[in-house]
């Protein structure tokens, strides 16, 4: 899977990781590389990929367009026991791969490792499905016939993921896509794509036939632009940013393909005045700031009533100032690097603007320097209050360690501040009362909505997705990921 070459500019030696095409990995036509940095000391370089072109795409789509029959005719029930060697194969190199997501994207080694061991439970879960049923039996209105439905796969598979969760994405996608009998290629975001090819690394190890899962490299305007253009792909799945998302379905649309976005989100948490108040901080730090807030299930919006305003901060604020930041390598700390340069201006600029447009900096806001981070992207935990809901850091995703706190009169008034965004992903409350959480549940604009929780839980069984501009309307994970990956044909016999 890799090839052993000089960096560039720097004395150590760094991987260069290839793409995997047709079962075997292979060199891109093109001979310049890209460095995949870590964020918590820009000076090591965890690996280089390759900067593919579109003969090497062009080689992938083809490769799982060929083996697209084959991949059906083996049948649901054996597909499943490949995943089940999957599965085994990630458990086997769960340290490792962990420890390469935290030295890729920053986050903490416990977090790396808790997304791994949910990625081989994902696998599990659709290596399950390999035994379930495949369409249901629906009475005729002839009494003589037999009527039902039956699964089929859609074909070839576009999969282009985000670098915030680089194993239990690609994994929530690739493993339901495959069991149903579809072939991928698979393009991860650069930003992780070391941690990606050692993913990709335990499929080829499992000896999932030739062409099944191909994966290839390069940056998303080049080579994601032309995976979704290509003629030979019959679906595509994509989870990151919206604007992206935006030029994913039109050509998808234009070409009227199946296509599945899930985007950003803006989570609101809204906390009454009979909530437990230390439940509710502790869910907020942790939906706020796990991941460097970089979750799109992060906690980004607190909207608090009145009676409560000021105790919740100040228990808020207590406990914000424990986090420990630094690298995620290192034991007791809780809080890791922004994942890449980029982010980390991002999350700058965002804190100036929040500052410009009147909302009170109360905690954080801070770039950390000093030996042990000047060579990272650090930034302090942050909570800006008195915010309004038109603000652009109430109305923005951040994607970093900001939680802006919003006030309200009472829950009607929380919920409208709730809503008052374009995305939908989810959303939680804290409260004791039953009105009020029935209140919520059905009048949240969300499609995870989660009670006495933190925003940024997901369950591998159940469906996640969201609504308005945070998704495409169709969900993936547990058995609502067949919808994406099959179709149904209704089938009639009539004896003779
Ligand atoms: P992004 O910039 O949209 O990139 C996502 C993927 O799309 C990457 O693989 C990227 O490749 C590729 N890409 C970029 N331009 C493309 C194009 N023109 N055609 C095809 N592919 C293209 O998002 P990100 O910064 O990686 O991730 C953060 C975003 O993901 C946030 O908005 C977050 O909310 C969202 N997210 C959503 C969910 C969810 O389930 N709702 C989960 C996690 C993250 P390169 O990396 O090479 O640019
Ligand atoms: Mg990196």
């Amino acid at each position: 899977m890799e090839e052993r070459v000089i960096g560039v500019n720097v004395s150590t030696i760094a991987t260069t990781h290839l793409n995997y095409i047709n079962g075997q990995w292979v060199r891109s036509l093109n001979e310049k590389v890209e460095a995949s940095i870590n964020p918590a000391n820009k000076n090591e370089i965890v690996g280089y990929i390759q900067k593919s072109t579109k003969d090497d795409l062009d080689n992938a789509v083809k490769s799982a367009y060929q083996a697209k029959k084959s991949w059906k005719k083996i049948g649901q029930a054996e597909r499943g026991q490949f995943l089940f060697k999957v599965a085994n194969i990630l458990e086997e190199n769960l340290n490792d791969i962990a420890e390469t997501m935290t030295r890729e994207m920053g986050k903490t080694l416990p977090e790396a490792k808790g997304e791994t061991a949910r990625g081989v439970a994902i696998l599990r879960y659709y290596a399950g499905e390999g035994m379930r049923k495949d369409g249901d039996v629906i009475p005729s209105s002839d009494k003589d016939a037999l009527m039902f439905t039956k699964r089929t796969p859609v074909g070839v598979v576009g999969v282009i993921t985000p670098w915030n969760f680089p194993v239990a994405i690609p994994i929530w996608k690739i493993a339901p896509a495959l069991v149903y009998g579809n072939t991928v290629v698979f393009k991860p975001a650069t930003e992780a794509a070391v941690t990606a090819a050692k993913v990709v690394d335990c499929f080829a190890k499992a000896g999932v036939p030739k062409g099944v899962l191909n994966f290839i490299t390069g940056s998303g305007s080049v080579i994601g632009q032309q995976l979704i253009d290509h003629s030979f792909l019959d679906a595509i799945t994509f989870t990151g940013s919206e604007g992206v998302g935006q030029v994913v379905a039109n050509s998808a649309a234009s070409r009227g393909i199946k296509f599945q976005l899930e985007m950003g989100g803006k989570n609101p948490v809204i906390v009454t005045k009979d909530a437990d108040l230390d439940q509710a901080v502790e869910a907020v730090i942790s939906g706020g700031f796990r991941s460097t807030g970089q979750k799109c299930t992060a906690s980004s919006r607190v909207i608090i009533e009145n009676q409560i305003y000021d105790t919740f901060i100040e228990k808020l604020v207590q406990a914000t100032k424990k986090i420990t930041v630094g690298d995620g390598l290192k034991e007791g700390i809780w809080m890791g690097p922004c994942a890449s340069e980029n982010q980390f201006n991002n999350v700058r600029e965002y804190i100036e603007l929040g500052k410009e447009e009147g909302a009170t900096l109360i905690v954080g806001g801070e770039t950390l320097s000093g030996e042990e981070y000047s060579k990272g992207f650090y930034i302090t935990p942050t909570i800006f209050g008195n915010v309004k809901p038109e603000m652009r850091i109430a109305q923005e995703e951040i994607f970093g360690p900001v939680i802006t706190l919003l006030r309200a009169s009472d829950l009607t008034e929380a919920i409208e501040i709730a809503n008052n965004t374009k995305y939908g992903l989810s959303a939680s409350i804290f409260t004791s009362n039953i009105s009020s959480l029935l209140e919520f549940i059905d009048e949240i604009d969300a499609g995870l909505v989660r009670i006495n929780a933190e925003s940024a839980g997901v369950e591998l069984q159940a469906p996640f997705g969201g609504m308005k501009s945070s998704s495409s309307g169709s969900r993936e994970q547990g058995e609502t990921a067949k919808e994406f990956y099959t179709a149904i044909k209704t089938v009639f016999i009539k004896g003779n």
